[in-house]
């Protein structure tokens, strides 16, 4: 049982509530003066380092957006009409009227944690190809790192390709190999937001050859030794920064 069934079906809420997610959260940070205290980087800092006004990080986000809604909704038919192709339909078979049944708990849980570790491997080898590759990192990546204070609704600011090639078919990924139904999907995809202070390390100067792993545990990073580091230090002026830690 979830809150949302009779209300909207699985796929809509696994389409359109990361999205709601996303936007709750980054304008709870972005709006409420008060959590200044908590910020990483001054407003001053934003205005002076930043290469991109908000509006057109804004504008990049949504469209990123819809491309994953429009790939969401095509793997969700394809799943609809598949029966034996997609590893889900092992594990939670339709019943004789084609509703599909829903594993237990433990099992949803095994899958989100699968699709957790498909979805750093591929984001984490695919964000340091990009850097090691000067062509990708001349004509894609870097416009993700035109943006040097991160802004929490900058976290999907990407070249459409980059969007496409990270986020998009590496959520489209740790679906398919996770084997979770459409329901598990629309918790799963509402896990997506990274650790900020983590990656904003690797948006400092001193810091873009560390920390590519997003966005859930920090694991390649650490087997790899691409592994920075940091500690929170108080501002004078108020609020936080992270400053990398060298040994
Ligand atoms: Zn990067
Ligand atoms: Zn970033």
């Amino acid at each position: 049982m979830v809150f949302w069934e009779g209300y909207v079906s699985d796929e809509v809420m696994g389409i359109f509530a990361p999205i709601v997610i996303y936007w709750l959260y980054a304008g709870f940070y972005q709006l409420l003066p008060p959590l200044d205290e908590y910020r990483l980087h001054t407003r001053k800092e934003e205005e002076e380092k930043n290469l991109v006004p908000l509006s057109k990080v804004v504008k990049g986000v949504l469209l990123q957006q819809l491309v994953q809604a429009v790939v969401a909704h095509a793997l969700f038919l394809q799943y609809e009409k598949s029966s034996v192709f997609y590893v889900s339909r092992l594990t939670s078979p339709a019943d004789e009227t084609g509703i599909t049944i829903q594993p237990s708990i433990p099992i949803q849980i095994m899958q989100i944690i699968i699709g957790m570790f498909v979805m750093d491997t591929w984001q984490y080898f695919a964000h340091r190809y990009m850097h090691q590759n000067k062509f990708l990192y001349r004509h894609v990546h870097s416009q993700h790192h035109k943006l040097v204070v991160t802004y929490a609704i900058g976290a999907l600011y990407n070249h459409p390709i980059e969007g496409l090639l990270l986020d998009t078919v590496g959520g489209a990924i740790a679906f398919l190999v996770s084997g979770m139904t459409a329901r598990t999907s629309a918790i799963f995809f509402c896990f997506a937001v990274n650790n900020t202070a983590y990656h904003d390390v690797h948006h400092q100067l001193p810091g873009t050859k560390y920390n590519y792993s997003q966005p859930f545990f920090s694991i390649w990073d650490k087997i790899l030794g691409t592994h920075m580091p940091y500690t929170l230090v108080k501002r004078p002026e108020g609020g936080l920064e992270a400053r990398l830690v060298k040994d």
